[in-house]
């Protein structure tokens, strides 16, 4: 049975990943300096015979004895409040991070997976994004240490494929959410969930006309293995291509959680993108994946989850 290593292991993203490839029998080691990750996210694992859990920073030297078929590269901050506090770590661990797990992948002969973004499209001329457009990136910008580290780790990805033959994917992962997303990580989901459950206001950035398509966790997850085992070696978007506004969204979780919470606006943080969808027919086509989860349903499961901590 294969053995994968999951950077960013104890992530949101991560953890879900690390469940997912438990189940399908593989061995499964997680990496995460738990600096935005928990440890509450795999807890449920402790014990697991075929899971370990190593507390590591991936921009140092990555050393793991034995056989391994699969690097997940899942480590990053990915909030943009995260990435905003965290300007060089994330810097670091898109570069350096993923010349370590580059690195050990090629070290061990194994296929390697680096989760990248639909920031890499930045603030997108084209609409929908397929992975054929460049992008629209400030570089110079404060979200440009997040979107110019994981174009860097593209760059280096293909490089590590083209030179050393690496068997390398890129997913471009656009706007996911569900449970063991962190209460507090700042992004739009988290926050309109726990200020609707509190009957606090409703935070919409700038006039709450920018676009965004949210897709849940396990849609996701299904897409990343299903690319892992692929022979792809092109970036792969994978997103819920089910556009909304903002606007809109506070208020479908308004609806959803039976809140009167009004709805106030705050200021647009610098280049926030003002839309974004994937144009997902590369994964459909190479893939034959799509999401199959509803917002409504994606999301009620979601708030069920918060439900609790709030
Ligand atoms: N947003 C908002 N209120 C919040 C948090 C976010 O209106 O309390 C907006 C944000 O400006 C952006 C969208 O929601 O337009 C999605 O933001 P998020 O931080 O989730 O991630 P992004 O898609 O920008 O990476």
């Amino acid at each position: 049975m294969p053995v994968s290593i999951v950077t960013g292991g104890a992530g949101f993203l991560g953890s879900h990943l690390c469940d997912a490839l438990l189940e399908k029998g593989h061995t499964v080691i997680c990496l995460d300096n738990l600096v935005t990750g928990h440890v509450a996210n795999i807890e449920h694992l402790a014990g697991h015979e075929r899971f370990r859990f190593i507390k590591q920073d991936v921009t140092e030297y990555l050393y793991f004895p034995g056989a391994v078929d699969y690097v997940f590269h899942f480590a990053s901050p990915a909030s943009p409040v995260d990435y905003l506090q965290l300007p060089i770590q994330t810097l670091k661990v898109g570069a350096l991070g993923t010349h370590k797990a580059l690195g050990l992948a090629r070290a061990k002969g194994a296929r390697f997976l680096l989760a990248s973004t639909s920031e890499v499209y930045g603030d997108p001329l084209i609409h929908p994004q397929p992975e054929t457009y460049w992008g629209n990136v400030n570089p110079v910008g404060p979200r440009g240490v997040y979107d110019e580290a994981k174009r860097f780790a593209e760059a280096l990805t293909m490089a590590y494929h083209r030179v050393h033959a690496v068997d390398t994917k890129i997913v471009r992962i656009f706007n996911t959410y569900g449970p063991r997303m962190r209460l507090n990580d700042g992004r739009v989901v988290p926050a309109f969930i726990s200020q609707a459950l509190r009957g606090e206001p409703i935070t919409v950035f700038g006039d709450g006309r920018q676009t965004r398509s949210f897709c849940f966790v396990s849609d996701l997850v299904e897409g990343v293995i299903r690319l892992a085992e692929s022979a792809e070696h092109d970036p792969v978007n994978i997103g819920n291509p089910a556009e909304l506004t903002v606007l809109d969204f506070a208020e479908t979780i308004r609806r959803l959680t039976g809140s009167r919470s009004p709805i106030v606006h705050r200021p647009l943080p610098v280049d926030d993108p003002k839309v974004r969808q994937p144009d997902i027919r590369r994964a459909r086509e190479v893939l034959g994946w799509s999401p199959r989860v509803s917002l409504d349903e994606g999301l009620r499961r979601t708030v069920d989850y918060f439900r609790d901590m709030v």
